[in-house]
């Protein structure tokens, strides 16, 4: 596995691989990386290369979130990344991605006003735009990303339809803990208290959807039941929970088709988010 730190050095070596009609597989992650990382590297070994990167985009963090804070540890992510299978690590500087002041500006306008789009003002902005960046330098023929975060899922779908990149989105199924919990880089920031009660956001949901399976159609009575579940097992606090059109994400009156049913906790120094992407038929 090399290490590529350079935005030039890395689209220089995707460009000699499209010349030899080489597929290419992206991961894009913002490192530190867990179990769930690992299966969309491992599912990305379906190209000839395998490229990943490593980059906390300071542009999806608002100006009281968590950027500086984040979790990084360089070292153990490379080992890791090679032992997956990741061929080129594209691990840039934010002066390299972004060496001036911007000239261009991008803002996803639907798909966003639920969930954390609307809890996070401009996070899926700054989302599109180094994901619009990284395309053009990997220049992958399929990218893969985590059903965890289902609306970047759906952002992503968006950004790659409208402006006709010509990468294939494959969506990649939640790694959890024994427990339930999904991975996730910001659980090493829960305390041992929060970790234990962590798991009943996993737990809720499987309630709703219980409700769901045995059918429920009133997204409310769902949505009454999830919160209910949390609130007397955790001492994080509600931000969403939510049931939704998927990918459109619209509010329904009635749970039909595909919908997603999603969570969002705040603890104390971690935000965790987790869904179920729920089918019913009729
Ligand atoms: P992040 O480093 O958190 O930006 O995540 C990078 C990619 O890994 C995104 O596509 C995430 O959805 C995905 N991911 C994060 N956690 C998980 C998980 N527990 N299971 C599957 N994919 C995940």
């Amino acid at each position: 596995m090399k290490v590529i730190r350079k935005a030039k050095e890395i689209q220089d070596i995707a460009t000699q691989f499209k010349k030899q009609n080489k597929s290419i597989g992206f991961v894009p992650t913002m490192g530190y990386l867990h179990d769930g990382h690992i299966s969309l590297i491992k599912a990305a070994g379906e190209n000839d290369i395998v490229i990943a990167s490593i980059f906390v985009n300071p542009l999806q963090f608002g100006p009281n979130e968590d950027y500086e804070a984040y979790p990084r540890d360089e070292e153990r992510d490379i080992a890791k990344a090679k032992e997956a299978g990741v061929d080129y690590l594209f691990v840039p500087e934010v002066t390299d991605m972004y060496p001036n002041e911007p000239m261009v500006s991008m803002k996803i306008t639907d798909r966003v006003d639920v969930l954390c789009g609307r809890s996070r003002p401009g996070h899926f902005d700054g989302v599109i735009t180094v994901l619009t960046k990284l395309f053009h330098l990997v220049q992958p023929d399929r990218t893969y990303f985590g059903k965890k975060d289902a609306q970047q899922v759906a952002v992503v779908d968006a950004l790659i339809t409208e402006l006709n990149f010509p990468v294939e989105l494959v969506s990649v199924p939640t790694v959890r803990e024994e427990d339930g919990l999904a991975k996730s880089s910001r659980n090493v920031r829960l305390t041992k208290e929060e970790r234990a009660n962590a798991v009943h956001l996993y737990q809720a949901l499987r309630e709703g959807n219980k409700l769901v399976v045995n059918g429920e159609k009133d997204p409310s009575v769902v949505i009454s039941k999830v919160k209910h579940h949390i609130e007397h097992h955790s001492s994080g606090e509600i931000d969403y929970v939510e049931v939704l059109s998927y990918p459109a994400l619209k509010y329904i009156q009635t749970i039909k088709g595909r919908v997603i049913l999603a969570v969002a906790v705040q603890f104390k120094n971690a935000r965790l988010i987790d869904n179920l992407i729920i089918e019913v038929e009729g």
